[in-house]
């Protein structure tokens, strides 16, 4: 590929208006030959009278790439401020006559490049001391992609500047001045210091500015570093952009991201994860101490259930640890086939899908349904992972009010006639509710839109077999995709998809988080299975969940708790976050594992304990920890 050097002056009566250079791919000369052209007969200093363009080709080979040289900011109020900042980059740098040096300034005033001065014995290097060192054939970096630029950007080109003056050999430093007399700005540029912006070197209105470049090496080579300074071709790679003068301070970061945590904590709103010693079970061992866990989504215990892991063991014997790629490259395994195989006849659908984890699977299903033009109905109380899967979407997402059919229905007769997917939760994951499966399908069928329902929290606990939603309403008529997880009641780890063949097979095709993933790994996958064969060979454990789960909402009532569930979910609602915290404490202190859920989980302000039963509870567990629950709220 070949380059070229483009190089543009422009004068009016003979005083200075613009001046340019670059170094271009061929195909990029003519358009920014025109915009430079467009810069000078443009200019707000007024229309140029001399343009002089001049192109030289560069060779590949005599073209050096650089890195640019990181950038920070030194803010100060007065010049003098600014001339001390200067100093102490010089002493930093070992350099101990920087007051000397800046006298020297005052020489520059009236020429047209730099000085070249030797730190030892300040004497001016250059071999022309009326014409000074010119720093040129240099640019930044670019794609061909850039679009001409027919606006200057002055930092971008000072950095590349003095990028390459730092890169020549023995220059230790630069240090500027803009002569600009609307600009009153400066730097300092070492490689060991980047490129420090100073806010302030001189006062507004001030013409006197230029450079200075530092030179410390043997005499014989200051040859050298003239011919790279005037001579050599550079490339400055990874310049920044700074789109105007302000934005040059830069950002801290991660003193934002401080802030935000700072403030989170002060509204009781900051999270913390708690490291569990033991396995996921009806008791966990947290801080050395044996605590009731009532807040796991392993409900009916499958996680640390004997058969279940035996399963995991085998799998991991005869298949390894990893499933080594993506479904569609390596990664199908004969368990993940079993396992799609079981969940379809599980729920009764024609095919079944397996993604990684449920959040993924929402993500992957909705955005990969939902195309442009779509409307996304979706319940307000919806799943994070649904709604960042509707994000991902590039439907249009209508909100409707928690589980109220008549939101739904006046948002549908809204939207009328559309191409349109009603999404819920079957459980809702906070709340414990069960959403109106039967008047949503009907109104999808009214409205003629699609339905997906996530039954993460609904398989393994209501129906009277664990199936979950369509069971619990016992309808025969079942949702077109059937959402859920093998997190929660299942043990496992991973998500699915349940619909028709049609169905299974586009997403198959089209879900990204499916396609692009490493699939779920053999343990994960034989232990879902072996969670599922339990499930529909032992319903009882189902039948003991819903068991204690009304014995615990009982405990709670009669301990003046209002308390009430038909899933695993018991909400406590307390509302402000700082009492909830409190409590969660208490409760802590008594060994009851139990979460506070504030926003942005729930709603501002509407803080809850969200207490999860599980099968393997026992009876008495359970009614002495909703005894405990409610002294500590009345505390
Ligand atoms: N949907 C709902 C309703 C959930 O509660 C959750 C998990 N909390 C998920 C999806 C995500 O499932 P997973 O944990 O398997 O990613």
């Amino acid at each position: 590929m070949s380059f070229y050097s483009l190089k543009m002056r422009a004068s009016k009566n003979s005083q200075h208006v613009s001046g340019a250079e670059k170094i271009l791919h061929e195909q990029e000369l003519p358009a920014q030959m025109n915009a430079l052209l467009s810069r000078a007969l443009h200019h707000a200093k007024g229309q140029a009278d001399f343009i002089n363009m001049k192109i030289e080709t560069v060779r590949p080979d005599d073209l050096e790439y650089i890195n640019a040289l990181p950038v920070s900011s030194v803010m100060v109020n007065t010049p003098e401020e600014g001339q001390e900042v200067i100093l102490q980059y010089l002493s930093k740098l070992g350099i101990k006559n920087g007051t000397e040096i800046m006298k020297r300034f005052a020489d520059t005033y009236t020429m047209r490049g730099a000085i070249l001065l030797d730190v030892n014995d300040l004497s001016r290097l250059e071999p022309d001391f009326g014409r000074g060192i010119r720093a040129t054939y240099m640019d930044a970096e670019h794609s061909l992609d850039r679009l001409p630029d027919s606006c200057k950007n002055h930092f971008q080109e000072a950095i590349v500047l003095a990028s390459k003056v730092v890169a020549a050999p023995h220059i230790i430093a630069e240090i500027c001045i803009s002569d600009d007399p609307d600009y009153v700005t400066g730097y300092i540029a070492a490689k060991n210091i980047g490129y420090v912006r100073i806010s302030k070197l001189k006062n507004m209105g001030c013409p006197n500015g230029r450079r200075i470049f530092l030179y410390q090496g043997p005499k014989q080579d200051i040859a050298k570093c003239i011919n790279y300074l005037e001579k050599q071709r550079v490339l400055v790679c990874h310049v920044p952009y700074f789109p105007n003068e302000k934005s040059i301070t830069p950002i801290n970061y991660i003193q934002q991201m401080e802030k935000y945590l700072q403030n989170k904590k002060e509204l009781h709103l900051y999270r913390q994860t708690r490291e569990i010693t033991s396995a996921q079970s009806a008791h966990v061992i947290y801080q050395g101490r044996r605590m009731l866990m009532l807040a796991s989504n392993n409900y009916l215990g499958l996680s640390n259930n004997t058969v279940v892991k035996e399963s995991a063991e085998q799998a991991i014997k005869k298949y390894g640890c990893g499933s080594g790629g993506s479904r569609l490259t390596t990664g199908t395994l004969s368990l993940h086939n079993q396992l799609e195989c079981t969940l379809a006849k599980f729920k009764n659908t024609e095919a079944a899908l397996l993604f990684n984890t449920g959040y993924m699977a929402n993500l992957g299903i909705i955005s990969a349904i939902c195309q442009k033009g779509w409307i996304i109905y979706s319940d307000e109380l919806n799943h994070a992972s649904i709604i960042d899967g509707c994000r991902l979407s590039s439907a249009r997402i209508v909100i409707y009010n928690h589980n109220n059919m008549d939101s739904l229905e006046a948002k549908l007769r809204e939207f009328a006639p559309c191409q349109g997917l009603i999404v819920t939760d079957a459980v809702f994951s906070m709340d414990g509710d069960i959403a109106n499966l039967p008047q949503i399908m009907s109104l999808s069928h009214k409205y003629n839109v699609l339905t997906m329902v996530d039954e993460a929290h609904a398989t393994g606990v209501i129906g009277s077999n664990g199936k979950g939603i369509c069971e619990y309403y016992k309808m025969e008529k079942k949702p077109d995709i059937l959402m859920g997880t093998l997190s929660k009641s299942l043990g496992s780890e991973g998500g699915y998809v349940c619909g028709c063949k049609i169905l299974i097979d586009y997403l198959r095709n089209t879900a990204r988080s499916y396609i692009f993933s490493t699939s779920q790994s053999p343990a994960a996958l034989a232990a879902a299975l072996t969670a599922l064969d339990i499930l529909v060979n032992h319903p009882g454990i189902v039948k003991k969940l819903q068991k204690n789960v009304q014995c615990f909402c009982e405990t709670l009532r009669i301990n003046g708790i209002s308390a009430n569930s038909d899933s695993a979910i018991v909400p406590i609602k307390i509302g402000d976050e700082a009492k909830t915290i409190r409590i969660e404490k208490e409760l802590f202190q008594q060994n009851i594992f139990l979460t506070a859920i504030r926003y942005p989980t729930v709603a501002k302000g509407a803080a809850i304990l969200r207490a999860a039963v599980m099968a393997t509870h026992t009876e008495a567990e359970i009614q002495l920890a909703a005894k405990k629950i409610s002294a500590a709220i009345n505390l």
